[in-house]
């Protein structure tokens, strides 16, 4: 699974609330009965969110001989249970377990089959989930009486971590295992998509009744319905069709955003040495989706953030990672799964991993390094560093999905590809996934298979990183002998545990670089090695691969030399960060220059971003070099962002590089070029922004806004005001979220009662979406501040646009 982006914001207020509870043992679910197959026939009643259902699980004991069997079945009307048609007495006292009497019984592996008929009530269920605090409904049905205008009618299913128990009975539990077939019947116009194979379509009068089936095993919570008006665009990789389940709109562009999957789906192959294990794969876009996106098992779920168009593709195909997470997850998760949610790591450290593989093969090294520095940066500047990875005292399952389980332990995974080699850590998969494949899995099982491949004791690895939590923190000095001509390195970890860990130091000696690799043992260890031209620069950790915080004192010399020579990206970065506050300096300011060029695009603008034009150094030729970026780099983000630097410029002259920057085909590019032009000719830039298509005008809100709220242009107001909530919290840099709050300001003492209308009809709309996450919350304190600001300005409107927001609130309270 991946998260949506509003959790970024939101763990803050998920941390807070779960603050005082305590921390019990969380055990791997008792087996007491194995599952073994599920049938399921479904329709839907719209008008109430229901589903009529009717499921035939066939179960076992798992050891022990037992005469009763326990469900998992929410909120649920149950109508019947029995067994080759006998009614069977069963409690279900509480509206979560369907305890059912069985006539005997039963011994172990002796198989049996309940039928159980009932109605579903997602509306009715309560419970925690992983993707929303108190609505984790498993079966979601989006504008179901088709009253939303512009939003089709939907429905699709999310069952981890346990609500697929919201719409089927069943051992709701990560260590089960059930093949299945579904009947699903839904009015004709729509298709439907689930898990495996569409074996038969049935036309009944204005219904059809699709049969799907699915013969391997898997996890309950990998369950998925997908429901709706959808184009399906089929794509294959060598006999496995795969499908892209879009919306109209977006059918032209499937291939663009998902078309990669074929590649992908033959990389990890290779990858790993175990062939895609499933027999067919499909990728579907949901409305209003409550997280980033899912792997249910051949029908992984997207949220609408997939939906991209190509002048954004060119840019960056901002799904991409997460498309190459939820298909490794075929195998790390869904293939070998964890036992329990304690276990999450060896579904989603592998998954997040994935993402590394990815870009390292398809794009190179530097590329494949930014991503691990972004993991890991925000991992360091999270919250939960006291958190073991694999953790049996959580307060809650779904406090698991964080930056733990996530990002640090997908950097775990590629110390332990650095530690014992690469060709070590493929194979270990391979075993690994051969070993488990439709079973589960704990850590140490992972454990044993790389010990046993190796021949190394890893107990210290797997103790300090798995089973601990934190990571070092660092400080390093240096001591030279020129007389002996050799430098000792001294590492002195300053937290309260010492780590284990292999080092990587590298030596400059001019630009020869040697790389040293050395073994740290203890809290405090020095390393010396010879030298014969007194070295440069000494950089440790040099291949970035330890997670870890380094204090060293270095002086802008040092980092010159960094920024010019270190192998690794983070390395580069950090060194720019520095070499960009001292710009007076012309050393400096020359190396910043020099960076336009870096190998890494994210380098070339940060670059552009901080690079001091007022500066006494800077000549006509630095900016020549800036127009040639803008034409001519093989990012479109860099050239947009070099249009922006010399947007900053306010200099008429540069006017035909904005001008042609409107022609691009790239949206960034196209809205820095606006904003650019802005500054140096008005009239033009507000005649071009109002002549844009809508869809246009809608990915390029955070441009258009810019220029709308300088002018102070009411009319634009009801445009700016859809997109003033996103602006805020779910998405752009901090630069953006100080325009969007201004326009928030700008639209809250406005007179004009359709730029009201619109931000309340799009805080009802998330708030509602987020509810989970307290985002309800928030907007309504936001519309108690917009009353406030009403009742200020007193503007002719005012009564009637605070009935406006009244309304609104009333929705969300
Ligand atoms: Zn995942």
């Amino acid at each position: 699974m991946k998260y949506p982006k509003i959790i970024v914001f939101c763990f803050v207020l998920m941390s807070f609330l779960s603050a005082a509870q305590t921390k019990v043992y969380q055990s791997e679910k008792e087996k007491i009965h194995d599952l073994v197959h599920t049938k399921l026939n479904v329709d839907f009643n719209f008008g109430n969110k229901t589903m009529n259902g009717e499921a035939w699980i066939t179960a076992k004991p798992h050891f022990y001989s037992i005469n009763f069997i326990t469900l998992d079945a929410k909120a649920m009307l149950i109508h019947q249970v029995s067994m080759n048609s006998i009614p069977l007495k069963y409690t279900y006292d509480d509206g979560l377990k369907l305890i059912i009497n069985l006539p005997k019984t039963y011994k172990r592996d002796e198989e049996f089959t309940i039928y159980i008929k009932y109605t579903a009530q997602p509306e009715k269920v309560y419970q925690k989930g992983s993707v929303s605090i108190t609505s984790a409904k498993g079966l979601y049905f989006i504008n179901a009486d088709g009253s939303e205008k512009n939003k089709p009618t939907q429905i699709w299913t999310q069952g981890e971590t346990e609500a697929s128990s919201c719409w089927f009975p069943t051992i709701d539990a990560p260590n089960q295992k059930t093949s299945q077939e579904i009947y699903i019947t839904v009015p004709d116009k729509f298709v439907t998509l689930s898990n495996g194979a569409l074996i038969s379509k049935t036309k009944k009068g204005k219904n059809r009744t699709d049969y799907w089936k699915f013969d391997q095993k898997h996890a309950p919570y990998l369950f998925f319905m997908g429901i709706g008006e959808y184009e399906i665009i089929k794509d294959s990789y060598q006999n496995i069709p795969i499908n892209y389940y879009v919306e109209k709109e977006f059918a032209p562009y499937a291939k663009d955003i998902f078309g990669l999957t074929p590649e992908m789906m033959g990389f990890f192959s290779d990858k790993l040495g175990v062939a895609y294990p499933w027999n067919s794969y499909s990728q579907i876009v949901g409305r209003d989706y409550v997280s980033g996106a899912m792997e249910n098992t051949t029908a992984v779920m997207h949220g609408e953030q997939a939906y991209q168009k190509p002048g954004q593709l060119i840019d960056e195909n901002i799904q991409e990672n997460t498309i190459a997470h939820e298909l490794f997850h075929h195998w790390f998760g869904d293939l070998v799964t964890a036992e329990s949610w304690s276990n999450l790591t060896l579904n989603e450290s592998f998954a997040n991993y994935s993402e590394y593989l990815w870009r390292e093969y398809k794009y190179g090294k530097v590329n494949a390094e930014m991503h691990f520095y972004e993991n890991i940066d925000a991992y360091l500047k999270g919250q939960n560093q006291d958190k073991n990875l694999v953790r049996y005292t959580y307060e809650d399952k779904e406090d698991m999905f964080d930056l733990v389980s996530y990002n640090k332990g997908g950097a775990i995974l590629h110390m332990l590809r650095t530690y014992v080699g690469d060709e070590a850590f493929f194979l270990g998969l391979k075993q690994y996934l051969n070993t488990y494949k439709y079973q589960v899995a704990e850590v140490h099982q992972l454990r044993l298979i790389f010990e046993n491949l190796t021949g190394k004791d890893l107990n210290w690895f797997f103790n300090q990183w798995y089973f601990g939590a934190g990571h070092p923190n660092i400080e390093i000095s240096y001591d030279y002998n020129t007389l002996r001509k050799t430098v000792t390195v001294n590492i002195n970890q300053l937290q309260t545990d010492a780590f284990k860990f292999p080092f990587a130091i590298d030596i400059f000696e001019g630009t020869k670089r040697t790389r040293h690799r050395v073994f740290v043992e203890g809290k405090d260890a020095s390393f010396t090695f010879p030298y014969t031209k007194q070295p440069n620069l000494i950089q440790v950790n040099a291949d970035g691969s330890l997670i870890c915080e380094i204090n060293e004192n270095k002086v802008l010399s040092d980092f010159i030399f960094q920024l010019k020579h270190a192998d690794n990206y983070a390395h580069r970065r950090e060194a720019f960060l520095e070499v960009a506050k001292r710009q007076e300096d012309k050393d400096a300011f020359n190396a910043v220059v020099e960076a336009l060029d870096d190998t890494s695009y994210k380098i070339r603008i940060l670059a552009l971003q901080q690079i001091d034009l007022i500066n006494k150094f800077s000549k006509k030729d630095v900016i020549q070099k800036i127009m040639n970026i803008a034409n001519t780099d093989v990012k479109t983000l860099v050239q947009a962002e070099a249009i922006n630097t010399l947007g900053k410029l306010t200099d008429p002259e540069l006017k035909p590089i904005f001008e042609k920057g409107l022609q691009s085909k790239s949206y960034s590019v196209l809205g820095k070029a606006l904003v650019s032009l802005y500054y140096v000719d008005k009239p033009a830039a507000i005649a071009k922004s109002k002549q844009l298509p809508d869809e246009v005008r809608k990915i390029l809100a955070t441009p258009l806004t810019r220029i709308f709220i300088e002018e102070n242009d009411e009319s634009e107001l009801p445009f700016v005001a859809k997109s003033v909530l996103s602006g805020m919290y779910l998405t752009g840099d901090d630069s953006s979220k100080v325009l969007f709050q201004k326009a928030f300001k700008q639209i809250s003492e406005t007179n004009n009662s359709e730029a009201i209308q619109n931000l309340v009809d799009d805080m009802i709309e998330k708030g509602n979406q987020f509810k989970g996450f307290n985002f309800d919350k928030v907007v309504i304190n936001l519309m108690r501040d917009m009353i406030k600001e009403q009742q200020k300005a007193n503007k002719p409107n005012r009564e009637r646009n605070i009935e406006i927001i009244k309304t609104g609130m009333a929705r969300l309270l």
